[in-house]
């Protein structure tokens, strides 16, 4: 058997959000660390997404995570982020479940009333009858500024980056020695963590191993409004729409989304009527004069069949942690998940119940 080229301690495959802060986390605890990725640190589904960071979430587990990953986000960032809190809007049974999970969190919020709204931001649009919370740590997040942030930040902690994606795996006596890469380098470690979101499913069949989830692909959209932006980001929770402010822009969208049968990062145009019918919620929200379109993204998100991310190891294969199926809301909960993946593989336990997250019951 032929020696791989290098031996870590640990090896990430998937350098998303999920996977550099996995790696960030082995090697700020001393791991000699690899990271995969072909596209690059963040060049998958994380560096085309919205940026909407926010702990105004239905799910108390999802508000922890993303506090942490707020945390995590702030320690790495410095040029990336704005900290614009998060205004959900809408009316108060709509409100009821977040106001709840962050209730039991320890969350800090404000609910204002319609009148409290236009008075504190008068750009917003808020029926007499609809309420307004508020969270005032929640980020905007520029994508792409994180990413050129977290490669530096990775390499000043010495990891190792290989820009190209893993083809197939050497395993004997159900371990993984190395991933071997498409141009035929190994790479071998002693862990891997799999964190290569919608496309874990591909990668794991290469294992013989088959994962229930489905892809998704997610647009996100830009609108140029020609006046620096002070209102907080946002969600209407009537119709169905996020947004977040970065200088003059407003970024987001409704809650529009294709199935794929695989993952592609190919630029798609979105459909006009996705993008005229997130200008129309935009539009419902702001009182300003109609902004004009300056641009999408677009990229594909892992769903799960139960909503659930999963993060665990495989019984099949003794050195494999994998974590994904993070949907829409990857990189407000990414950075946190991420983190646990590698605190789960060196302890084998990471202080909270997630038996539900565990992936083997995706798999078939
Ligand atoms: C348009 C859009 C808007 C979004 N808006 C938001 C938002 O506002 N807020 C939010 O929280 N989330 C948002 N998301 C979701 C978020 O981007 C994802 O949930 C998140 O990126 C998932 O993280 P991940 O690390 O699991 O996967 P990814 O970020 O997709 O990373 C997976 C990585 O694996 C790599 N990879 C693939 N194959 C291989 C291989 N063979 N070998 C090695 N590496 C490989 C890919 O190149 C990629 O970099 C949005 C997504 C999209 C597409």
């Amino acid at each position: 058997m032929m020696a791989p080229s290098m031996e870590y301690d640990v090896v990430v495959i998937g350098g998303g959000v999920v996977g550099t802060f996995a790696a960030l986390a082995a090697s700020r605890s001393g791991e000699f660390t690899a990271v995969i990725d072909g596209n690059g640190i963040m060049g998958g589904a994380a560096s085309r997404s919205a940026g909407v960071v926010t702990v105004q979430l239905d799910d108390e587990r999802d508000v922890l995570l993303v506090r942490r990953s707020i945390e995590l986000l702030t320690s790495v960032s410095r040029r990336a982020l704005i900290r614009t809190g998060f205004l959900q809007i809408g009316r108060e049974d709509l409100l009821e479940d977040s106001i709840r999970s962050m209730s039991s969190a320890g969350i800090a919020y404000e609910v204002l009333d319609a009148g409290e709204v236009r008075e504190r931001w008068p750009g917003i649009e808020i029926g007499e009858e609809e309420l307004a919370v508020y969270t005032s740590e929640d980020l905007s997040v520029e994508p792409g500024v994180l990413a050129s942030e977290c490669r530096s930040f990775l390499a000043s902690q010495g990891v190792t980056m290989y820009n190209e994606p893993v083809r197939s795996f050497r395993v004997h006596d159900s371990e993984v020695i190395s991933a071997v890469l498409n141009g035929g380098v190994e790479v071998g470690g002693s862990e891997f963590i799999l964190s290569a979101g919608p496309w874990n499913r591909s990668i794991l069949r290469g294992l013989g191993v088959e994962l229930d989830t489905k892809v998704i692909i997610c647009y996100a959209y830009r609108f140029e409004t020609g006046v620096e932006l002070t209102i907080p980001s946002f969600s209407d929770e009537v119709l169905h729409s996020y947004w977040r402010r970065w200088g003059t822009e407003l970024i987001g969208g409704g809650y529009h989304a294709e199935l794929a049968d695989e993952p592609d990062l190919m630029p798609r145009a979105p459909p006009q009527e996705f993008v005229e019918g997130s200008r129309a919620l935009l539009m419902s929200r702001v009182s300003m004069a109609i902004p004009s379109y300056s641009g999408h993204t677009s990229g594909p998100c892992e769903i799960t069949p139960d909503w659930r991310p999963y993060l665990g190891r495989l019984d099949r294969i003794r050195n494999f942690t994998l974590c994904g199926g993070l949907r829409g809301y990857g990189l407000m909960r990414g950075p946190a998940l991420g983190s646990m993946t590698y605190d789960l593989l060196k302890s084998g336990n990471i202080g909270a119940d997630l038996d539900d997250y565990d992936p083997e019951r995706l798999i078939r």
